[in-house]
């Protein structure tokens, strides 16, 4: 007999799947005032991962973390024109506290440009200041008009990276490090999601800024997602907030910043790129849990044993959990496991003990065999990373294979409406082609230059627009 479908089919509902699959792996449930979420447990041990595999990568640059505060006044936005502009439509604007209405009304945070620059304008005064590179992790809210758990929620947590340098070369290089080591590294090697790096459009770009970096990926659906952006700022913020240095040649200069972002949308990420009809597959890497050690029964040899492997388990530096919950039916602990994606799953039964045996189930491949119980501390964190490096290849063949190169705006509507990717000459689309596509419900994702690089300034000759439906 085959068994019940736990989760909507992908194939049959893509959105239902999805929502389907974050309620029963329990990541998130939503909150009660629209566009808000409650990240479960499960959910938020994946961002609890994400921030320290983020974090190392951040500092490894030189940035520090700090804390700015949650409300703005309503007059630093208004500071910068092209911020402001971009801002208004999604601001919660708080008007009363403590019973009165205020004097000045105080923005919630929807991204913090404003009123760092109003700090570092006190915090630099020569060039010996520079560069200036912090970080903070935080929540931002926007008040979003189509939300959707992790994706576009109204209130997100992230981190925001806010930096200031001497040069305009300097903070150039500074945003595209970060793209490239921190959340191009970060994607590759932790959540094995394939992207590709460009550069946004002009249309496309941050609000204030005078070039927005980005990873698009590829989700389960063919639909593109923007996974991370990161800003140059050249000297917008720095004029509106008078942030200047004294230069080694004695002159007032402004300093050139940078900005950028990742947030929780990055587990909404996870499930789209790999997640099945069974539920999440989570990259060992990244994983919370990478191995759980189920007892199959209530046996007393059999439980000393799943806590002794465990135990074994994570001396070899594995991340360990032990479900002895026998009063649960072994099966729906098994498609527990199976829907939050654990990696490995190492089931010991009586039957096994008496041959000196586990059955191990590997969540990505799908595998399932019996392996010697001594031999698994050993054998796991090899697997593991096999597993790790499988879903990196699917998540790449997808898009590969979903990409089709175009020579026309025509022929890029068709293939991006067929649910792919179209590559395609910036010069046949230009502006006028990228509002046309607006009407047709497709964006360009990003410009790269034909090398697969990330070109430079201006609309050079020769750049690549990914043309496709997005998130
Ligand atoms: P931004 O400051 O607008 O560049 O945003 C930084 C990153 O946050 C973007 O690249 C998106 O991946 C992500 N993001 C933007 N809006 C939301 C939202 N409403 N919920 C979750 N993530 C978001």
């Amino acid at each position: 007999m085959a068994k019940a479908p736990v989760l909507t089919p992908r194939g049959a509902d893509f959105p239902r799947w999805y929502q389907d699959l974050i309620t029963k792996a329990e990541l998130a449930d939503n909150g009660p005032v629209r566009g808000t979420m409650v990240i479960r447990p499960y959910g938020y041990g994946l961002w609890e991962r994400m921030q320290a595999e983020m974090d190392v990568r951040i500092k490894a640059t030189g940035a520090q973390n700090a804390y700015f505060p949650l409300l703005i006044p309503q007059s630093y936005l208004t500071r910068e024109a092209d911020h402001v502009e971009g801002f208004a439509p999604e601001l919660a604007v708080v008007t009363h506290g403590g019973g009165k209405e205020l004097e000045e009304p105080a923005v919630v945070r929807p991204t913090s440009e404003t009123i760092v620059n109003e700090y570092f304008s006190k915090w630099v005064q020569s060039y010996r200041d520079l560069p200036l590179l912090i970080n903070q992790w935080a929540n931002v809210v926007r008040w979003e008009l189509r939300p959707r758990l992790f994706l576009r929620t109204s209130e997100f947590l992230w981190q925001e990276g806010h930096t200031a340098h001497a040069t305009y070369e300097e903070a150039r290089e500074f945003a595209a490090r970060i793209h490239r080591d921190v959340y191009g590294d970060f994607l590759t090697n932790v959540l094995a999601v394939d992207f590709v790096a460009g550069r946004k459009t002009p249309r496309e770009r941050f609000a204030g800024a005078i070039n927005t970096l980005t990873l698009e990926s590829m989700m389960g659906d063919g639909k593109a997602l923007q996974m991370v952006t990161s800003h140059e700022l050249g000297q917008n913020f720095a004029r509106a907030f008078d942030t200047r240095y004294l230069s080694k040649d004695g002159t007032q200069e402004h300093v050139w910043q940078t900005s950028w972002g990742s947030t929780t949308r990055m587990i909404g990420a996870l499930v789209m790129t790999h997640g099945d009809d069974d539920g999440l597959r989570v990259p060992p890497r990244l994983a919370h849990v990478q191995v759980v050690v189920l007892a199959v029964k209530d046996d007393d040899a059999v439980l000393a044993k799943v806590r002794e492997l465990a135990e074994r388990l994570r001396a070899a530096g594995l991340r360990v959990r032990v479900d002895d919950r026998t009063d649960t039916p072994f099966g729906r602990r098994a498609v527990d496991w199976e829907l939050k994606g654990v990696p490995a799953r190492v089931e010991v039964g009586p039957r096994d003990l008496a041959q000196g045996t586990a059955t191990l189930v590997r969540r990505a491949p799908g595998s399932k065999e019996p392996v010697a119980l001594d031999a698994l501390p050993a054998l796991l964190p090899g697997y593991l990373e096999d597993d790790q490096a499988l879903l990196l290849r699917q998540s790449r063949a997808r898009r590969e294979s979903r990409t089709v190169d175009c020579a026309s705006f025509e022929e890029a509507v068709e293939a991006a409406s067929a649910g792919g990717w179209a590559r395609v000459p910036w010069s046949v689309l230009g502006e006028e082609g990228e509002v046309r596509l607006g009407e047709r419900a497709l964006t360009v994702r990003c410009l790269l230059a034909e090398d697969g690089s990330v070109p430079g300034d201006g609309d050079a000759p020769g750049n690549v627009a990914i043309v496709a439906r997005a998130y």
